[in-house]
């Protein structure tokens, strides 16, 4: 008989074999994994105590606590859905999600109660609010007193199927609305299978958890650190003064993080060059990282960096670049080659590029066309919403909406976004490539690079720039500096200089608020706003 691919599995098997190790630090507190199991245990007693059914939905709006990671297994094990909340939205948006996911239970952290407290009347369906941390509002469930009501003891699980949903997860909203994706039990539990695989991960391991658990980035760790014994510490705000003091106190091994986290690291450690005393095993970083900070982390720093390339719809990695353990066998130089890309296809996946008759484009480096990927981790579609379900996964295959080359070995080097690409003249510009050369001017600080109107060819690059602290540059220095660096239809032809530039919750740049305002700025109204 087939054993269900469940994600208690995970903890369970924690327990057994790491019961008496460390598995979670959060905020100056270490528990065992038994312990934590034992949280979990009263967490699932607690919610069936307030009604919680197998499939109905349970919200957490968090950062990176124990009581969010805690909140997975304890949510799991009862049979409900988890409905992670981005702790960057607006109260509106919260309205918007909780109806539409019809969440039962809302956890809050209390650093993010106000979120939510101006719009707790417009909540529909959400029938508890229960506090993480302190609260001083006395109609909402303080956490802490609620959890030590009850027992320790083993919590009787309902029948979980594999292919039952085990979360209900929003997109970043990089593009547009967020949409809700449902990843099954089946769906992450093999993707953590794998992503253990290609990343090495074991027991020794101590993962730093940057990237938001809540969003899909930071998304499979508490699944594939946990069934491996790995230590998870737990980070409230990615601050590079702590997490240059977590890796040394805690002696981390890895961690993700997006690009953008990565060039504030940089940049804290070009001016205060901290100690560093514990080497990193490795780092790793999807969302097109430019070339220039993947040197510097290899260089300067000394710590492996690897790319990676997923989204939500895929639980969420579809390619991984190779890490060196596995690539000992080829020259340094053909390493680094290989490691500048996306990748090639996981164990569990397949990955083409097709041109748009839907034929696989050569593999050859060069040519262009769209990711498509089948494999164990694709969603069961989005929630609520069929149309875009099948406009997204057609005869198996989830569209990605991302362009590509692919080489010979089967990586991939994602080009750009299909709505990012800049069509200029009849040639197709990657924003991606015109802005890793930005970054390697001494004064940028970030760069965004979007289409603009032109005249005589359709579309031009402009970019949107933060100047380093301290660095001077004018738009006519970036024009001509990427003119050097680039072939010339590819090269800026305009700069607007800001303060910052508006990023997701995960740290992506949101281009189509540059759109707008661009599109605002000169008057008229243009595509993809
Ligand atoms: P939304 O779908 O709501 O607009 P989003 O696409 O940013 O938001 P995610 O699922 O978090 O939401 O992000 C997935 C996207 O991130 C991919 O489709 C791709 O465009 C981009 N991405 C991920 N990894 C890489 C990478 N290594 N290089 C370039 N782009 C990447
Ligand atoms: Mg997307």
């Amino acid at each position: 008989m087939n054993v269900p691919l469940v994600l208690t599995h995970f903890l369970d098997r924690a327990v057994s074999l790491y019961g008496d190790k460390v598995g979670v630090i959060s905020e100056g507190k270490s528990l065992t994994y038994r312990e934590l199991n034992e949280r979990v245990n009263q967490l699932s007693h607690g919610l069936r105590d307030l009604g919680v059914k197998k499939g109905d939905r349970v919200a957490y709006l968090a950062p990176n606590t124990l009581e969010m990671l805690e909140g997975f297994y304890g949510v799991f094990q009862t049979g409900a859905i988890m409905v992670p909340l981005n702790i960057r939205l607006k109260p509106d948006d919260y309205v918007f999600i909780l109806n539409h996911s019809e969440s039962k239970v809302l956890f809050v952290d209390y650093e993010l109660y106000h979120l939510i407290a101006p719009v707790k009347n417009e909540l529909q369906t959400v029938e508890h609010i229960i506090v993480h941390g302190k609260t001083d509002d006395i109609y909402e469930i303080a956490y802490d007193t609620w959890l030590a009501q009850y027992t320790k003891e083993p919590f009787e699980r309902p029948d979980i199927d594999e292919n039952d949903v085990c979360s209900l997860l929003y997109t970043s909203g990089t593009t547009g609305n967020p949409k809700g994706v449902m990843l099954t039990h089946r769906n992450n539990y093999l993707h953590a299978l794998s992503t253990m695989h290609h990343l090495r991960v074991s027991d020794r391991d101590v993962y730093l958890h940057i990237l938001p658990m809540f969003h899909v980035n930071g998304w499979g760790a508490p699944f594939y650190y946990t069934a491996n014994g790995a230590t998870h510490v737990c980070l409230r705000k990615a601050v590079p003064e702590v997490i240059f003091e977590y890796v040394n106190k805690y002696k981390v091994t890895v961690m993700h993080m997006a690009p953008t986290v990565l060039n504030t690291l940089l940049q804290y450690y070009e001016q205060h060059v901290p100690t560093i005393e514990h080497d990193v095993r490795v780092v790793i970083a999807g969302s097109a990282p430019p070339p220039a900070f993947v040197t510097r982390v290899e260089k300067e720093l000394g710590w492996e960096f690897i790319q990676v390339y997923g989204m939500t719809e895929s639980s969420p990695l579809s390619t991984v670049s190779t890490i060196r353990a596995h690539l000992d066998h080829l020259p340094l130089s053909e390493q680094y080659r290989m490691k500048a890309k996306a990748g090639y296809a996981m164990i569990g996946c397949e990955v083409k590029v097709v041109n748009e008759r839907g034929e696989e484009v050569p593999r050859d480096g060069k040519s262009i066309g769209e990711v498509i990927v089948r494999s164990n981790g694709v969603m069961a579609g989005y929630w609520k919403n069929p149309e875009a379900t099948m406009e997204t996964i057609r005869n198996g295959w989830l569209h990605t909406g991302d362009m590509a080359t692919i080489d010979a070995y089967g990586n991939i080097d994602i080009v750009d976004r299909k709505k990012d690409i800049i069509i200029s003249g009849g040639e197709n510009i990657s924003s991606i490539e015109v802005e890793g050369v930005l970054y390697e001017h001494p004064a940028v600080l970030e760069a965004a690079v979007i289409a603009v109107p032109h005249e005589k060819w359709g579309e031009t690059p402009h970019a949107f720039v933060v100047v380093r602290p301290g660095k001077e540059v004018t738009e006519q220095e970036l024009i001509a500096f990427s003119r050097e660096k680039l072939a010339h239809f590819k090269a800026i032809t305009g700069v607007t200089f800001v303060q910052e530039l508006p990023k997701t919750a995960s740290g992506k740049i949101q281009k189509v608020h540059l759109r707008n305002e661009y599109w605002q700025s000169i008057g008229k109204t243009g595509r993809y706003v």
